[in-house]
């Protein structure tokens, strides 16, 4: 049988904290029982907020808990020409449209009352987009990109579905979790193509500042780089259908997930880059060793 993939993909906009530590040494050594291969990949697609010295002390902070893994690391700064084949591929199948909405502009509409029924629970990247720029004209969206507003893309979810072959063959698409879902999901998880029509909606696939989203630069990355096994936390459960959707269209290999349960602080609260008192660095400094950060991490 081939070697499992693991990986552990952080976001060098701060320190890593105990829940990342968890993360990582859950997919670290999940790849060790199985003789199998570990991989970093550094999700820095925000070049604002990422910063080289963060990502060495990210990476200082791994080799000290004890984990090794492939170099070269693989950064998705490196990789934006895949993301935009990957965008032409699918505007050239006319299931993205651009989106010329401010933040304000979404609230706005999103507070208007809505038809049908109340709106639905939120996705993984809040309410679902509540179509504005969907049904503007092509000379519209000719007018506004000529006067040069800036757009994000989406993906128009109910022409993703048809283009697939419709709900029903959508509701066949499904991905193994072999951790557990906020919710205890568990085994095969089948999609829903209402859920991803309601929650999810049309996601974008590109933002305005920069030429990818999270959902998309996952995606390939995890299939470029041959990852069997995507451990990650349980906040990130609710992406993972927009993922394996994206698989499908996109033609990629569809890996296992594992969602691991997420380390919270003494108020219940799951911990952030606010939690100073939790970063590996403050903790190294304490003196504590990686023995006893497992142990208290129950690993
Ligand atoms: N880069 C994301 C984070 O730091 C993790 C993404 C993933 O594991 O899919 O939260």
């Amino acid at each position: 049988m081939a070697a499992i993939v693991e990986r552990f993909a952080p976001s060098p906009n701060g320190a890593l904290h105990l829940g990342h530590a968890f993360s990582a040494l859950t997919a670290w050594d999940a790849a060790q029982k199985k003789k199998g291969r570990f991989l970093v990949r550094i999700e820095d697609l925000d070049r604002q907020r990422c910063r080289p010295e963060l990502e060495a002390a990210m990476l200082e902070d791994l080799r000290w808990l004890g984990l090794n893994w492939e170099e070269p690391v693989l950064r998705q700064s490196e990789r934006f020409e895949a993301y935009t084949d990957a965008l032409a591929s699918l505007e050239q199948r006319g299931l993205l449209y651009p989106c010329f909405c401010s933040r304000k502009d979404i609230d706005a509409a999103l507070s208007a009352p809505q038809e049908g029924a109340g709106a639905a629970d939120n996705g993984p990247d809040g309410p679902a987009y509540p179509g504005v720029c969907r049904n503007l004209s092509e000379p519209e969206r000719a007018n506004r990109k000529a006067s040069g507003a800036k757009f994000a893309l989406r993906l128009d979810m109910r022409k993703a579905i048809a283009a697939l072959g419709g709900g029903g063959v959508v509701a066949k698409l499904s991905f193994k979790e072999i951790g557990q879902g906020p919710n205890g999901e568990k085994g095969r998880i089948n999609l829903s193509p209402e859920q991803l029509v309601e929650r999810c909606g049309d996601i974008a696939l590109a933002r305005k500042d920069f030429p990818t989203s999270y959902h998309l630069a996952v995606t390939l990355d995890d299939a470029h780089q041959g990852v069997t096994i995507v451990t990650r936390g349980e906040d990130l459960f609710g992406a993972t259908p927009i993922h394996r959707l994206l698989q499908a269209l996109l033609g990629r290999p569809t890996p296992h997930y594992r969602h691991h349960r997420l380390i919270r602080d003494d108020l219940g609260r799951r911990l952030a880059k606010r939690d100073k008192d939790k970063a590996l660095a403050a903790l190294r400094a304490e003196g504590i060793s990686p023995e006893q950060l497992r142990e208290q991490l129950s690993l």
